[in-house]
């Protein structure tokens, strides 16, 4: 991190730098247990008093471009947020989209289906929350629950009605072939997909849980069932890593972000965010002839008005 501060351009080039290095968009060989969810890359202690500095900056990028895509109201971007409990999901949302405008913004959390949920197909629920174009949708857990908790818990699949004929052994392969088809349809129809997996270790996931039972102001975030969760650790990073393996693609690449240290987090998805909006043409909508004229018109009438 220098001392200048760069122009748009120095910031999405820095971005998207620091944002490839967890990026995974060609699945097939990825192997979670190569990334450190401790993992800071290049930043020493220095960088890190200077975490809230940099992040300040992406949030202005990210406005400025923010305000691009909602006036020119043809692109989507889609920010799926999926991890295990305490990853710091919630902080990296609210961290990160704070500069947005809330007009163009929305944050969608899926929890266990309701009845009526289950009385439809699994993408029904999210297929409703996709952002209308010019808008950003963030989605706090997903459709990626499908071949994540219901993976790890198969009881879940059981409930779900689905005609016993068409669960078979291929279920799970079905649904990252769903999935992936559902994103590249997506991506065709101009919505942008980024998703991100925060990825927290369980040594630290025990010291956060600890902090929720210590501090009386976050006592109201502990659950004594994400506690038992843990017992599926292994499962769960199995999981996380087939889904990524099968769902990773150039156009709806997964970012695989460490999660140990919270700036750290914060900033990886920030630059990830920035790129993403400045991989678009945006620009303001320019007017055409007709308008200039009616816009002419207008301030000469303005500017007749008797006070
Ligand atoms: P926080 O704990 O920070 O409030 P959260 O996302 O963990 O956020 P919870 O209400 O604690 O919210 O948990 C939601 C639960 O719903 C998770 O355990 C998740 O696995 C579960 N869930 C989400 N989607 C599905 C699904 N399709 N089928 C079954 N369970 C699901
Ligand atoms: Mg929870």
């Amino acid at each position: 991190m220098s001392d200048t501060k760069p122009d748009l351009a120095g910031i999405v080039k820095m971005s998207r730098e620091f944002a490839n290095r967890h990026r995974v968009d060609k699945g097939a060989k990825f192997k979670l247990g190569k990334c450190d969810p401790a993992d800071t890359g290049h930043l020493d202690d220095e960088d890190k008093r200077r975490a809230q500095e940099a992040l300040a900056i992406g949030r202005e990028a990210l406005a400025q471009l923010q305000d691009k895509l909602y006036a020119q109201d043809r692109w989507s971007v889609l920010l799926v947020f999926q991890a295990m409990d305490a990853a710091g999901k919630d902080g990296v949302i609210k961290h990160v989209m704070s500069g947005v405008n809330p007009q163009g913004c929305e944050v969608h959390s899926f929890k266990a289906p309701t009845t009526e949920e289950l009385d439809h197909d699994y993408l029904w629920r999210c297929a409703k929350r996709l952002p209308e174009r010019g808008r950003i949708g963030i989605f706090n857990r997903s459709y990626y629950e499908e071949v994540l908790v219901v993976k790890v818990h198969q009881g879940i699949l059981a409930a779900q009605k689905l005609p016993p004929s068409l669960v078979t052994k291929r279920v799970w392969d079905e649904r990252y072939e769903d999935i992936r088809g559902f994103e590249r349809y997506l991506s065709r129809n101009g919505t942008v997909v980024r998703k991100f997996f925060l990825h927290v270790s369980r040594a630290e996931q025990k010291e956060r849980f600890l902090e929720r039972i210590h501090e009386p102001e976050k006592n109201w975030k502990f659950s004594a069932a994400d506690v038992r969760e843990r017992a599926y650790w292994k499962d769960y990073m199995a999981a996380y890593e087939t889904m990524i393996r099968e769902t990773a693609t150039p156009h709806s690449p997964w970012y695989v972000v460490p999660a140990d240290n919270k700036w750290y987090t914060r900033l990886v998805v920030a630059a990830a965010v920035v790129d993403a909006l400045a991989s678009l043409d945006l620009h303001y909508p320019v007017i055409d002839a007709k308008q200039r004229v009616e816009l002419a018109a207008a301030r000469k009438s303005l500017l007749a008005e008797k006070k």
